[in-house]
């Protein structure tokens, strides 16, 4: 067996008296998209807190690609290549779509960068950041300014933000909340085009979203992972019928 990418070991957090993260074991694959799932409360958002590194947490271990990321800030485990998406505040809404990912850019390549001539080096960011809009299906509105996008074009800039830090693994956290059809159709596309570049790690409440990306769903119950699997193998578990999913999926 291949060692994970990520490895959760153990991983505790509780509020006060409230153990909202319960003695959690999670490995994430290198090159799947892994998809957590689970009710309302089960501890979804507590825990990729935990990974983006925004919570630390009481008891467990946190491994990345081999090394222990645990009690490291944010900051050094985006320079390691684990990057969140975050639901739209990190984009500049008064500037164009090339000149956010430009700037997400120059961000990530800031000192590599330096010993190039600053023309040379702005039409390189510049032509990555074109690259990057295209990829997130942006191609056509590179030059709209970000506050101009609909809600679901500015979700799709985000994750091109947090694909310009060049991640390893990418943490999608409710990408599709709020979104009409079309537009989770659009990040559905988005996202099935990502995988195979990066490894993708998301929480998703669009069940028809989550069974068409993932080849590893995990569904997490009261802060434990009760289940892992296939997306088949998840329809028809039992216990997850019987905790989460009901009368959701067709038998
Ligand atoms: P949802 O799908 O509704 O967003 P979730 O699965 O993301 O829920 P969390 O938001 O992680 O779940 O919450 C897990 C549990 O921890 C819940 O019982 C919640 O009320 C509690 N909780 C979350 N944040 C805090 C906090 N800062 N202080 C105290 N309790 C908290």
């Amino acid at each position: 067996m291949t060692q994970p990418l990520l490895d959760l070991r153990g991983l505790v957090k509780r509020y006060g008296g409230l153990v909202a993260t319960d003695h959690l074991d999670l490995a994430v694959q290198a090159g799947h998209t892994h998809a957590i799932i689970g009710p309302n409360g089960a501890g979804k958002t507590t825990l990729i807190q935990q990974i983006a590194g925004g919570l630390r947490p009481n008891e467990g271990r946190i491994t990345f690609d081999g090394d222990d990321i645990t009690r490291l800030p944010m900051h050094q485990r985006v320079r390691r290549g684990l990057a969140r998406s975050y639901q739209i505040t990190n984009i500049f809404k008064s500037c164009s779509v090339v000149d956010n990912l430009a700037l997400a850019i120059q961000a990530r390549s800031g000192t590599s960068m330096r010993f190039w001539r600053p023309a040379i080096a702005d039409s390189a960011i510049f032509d990555e950041a074109r690259e990057l809009a295209d990829t997130v299906g942006l191609g056509t509105r590179v030059d709209s300014i970000a506050s101009n996008l609909a809600h679901g074009e500015q979700r799709q800039l985000e994750v091109g933000l947090a694909m310009a830090t060049r991640p390893r693994m990418l943490l999608l956290d409710e990408p599709m909340a709020g979104m009409g059809h079309g537009e989770s159709l659009q990040l559905v596309e988005l996202i099935t085009r990502l995988r195979g570049t990066v490894t993708i790690l998301l929480i998703e409440h669009d069940m028809e979203a989550v069974f068409q990306l993932a080849e590893q769903i995990s569904v997490l119950v009261s802060g434990r992972i009760i289940a892992s699997g296939s997306a088949d193998e998840i329809r028809h578990n039992a216990d997850v019928k019987k905790a989460y999913l009901g009368d959701e999926v067709a038998p």
